[in-house]
């Protein structure tokens, strides 16, 4: 018999894995993780899309592990790059720039600048494994899009104001 596993993050129920690798700091279960990294598989791919530069962005958020300077550094910095593009009008191009812009500051504010913010609850949201299991490229890169949306209207409704004040400051002032 198969034993199941509830993904601490995005709560998909897989198969466990046993001693399956997961990442370092975004808490996942062995499972979603290989699924995660299947997204890139040459014999299932996604349609090209420009959404498919956001994967890490909405797997990092929905995966947020517990506070320490790293996870608090990576959820906001991956939230402000989804807040940018669906809130702000920058273009799924734009990720890499807008994930970049906040290593601009100083070093010595790294760990001060942001802080943890209590994820929202991912009860029955889309996820990965939705994503994967979809039949053809097509599908799965429109629904990969519904996800990251729904990702983020999650995190917006709890922490769409603290993440604007952080994009503000971190991303677009000159003035740091
Ligand atoms: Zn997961």
């Amino acid at each position: 018999m198969t034993t199941l596993e509830t993904c601490p993050g995005c709560q998909a129920v897989l198969p466990k894995i046993e001693n399956g690798a997961i990442h370092r700091y975004m808490t996942s279960s062995a499972g979603c993780w290989a699924i995660f990294n299947s997204l890139n598989d040459p014999d299932r791919p996604l349609a090209p899309s420009t959404f498919n530069n956001l994967i890490v962005d909405a797997y990092a958020v929905q995966h947020p592990g517990t506070p320490s300077d790293q996870t608090i550094n990576s959820v906001a910095i991956h939230a402000m790059v989804l807040y940018g593009i669906l809130e702000r009008g920058f273009k799924p191009e734009q990720a890499l720039w807008l994930r970049q812009r906040p290593g601009r500051i100083k070093s010595t504010e790294k760990h001060s600048r942001f802080h943890w913010l209590t994820p929202p609850a991912f009860a029955s949201s889309l996820n990965v494994t939705d994503v994967a299991n979809c039949k053809t490229p097509l599908e799965r890169s429109e629904l990969l899009e519904r996800w990251i949306k729904d990702v983020w209207s999650r995190w917006s409704e709890e922490h769409g104001e603290q993440i604007g004040i952080w994009f503000e400051r971190f991303v677009i002032s000159e003035r740091l």
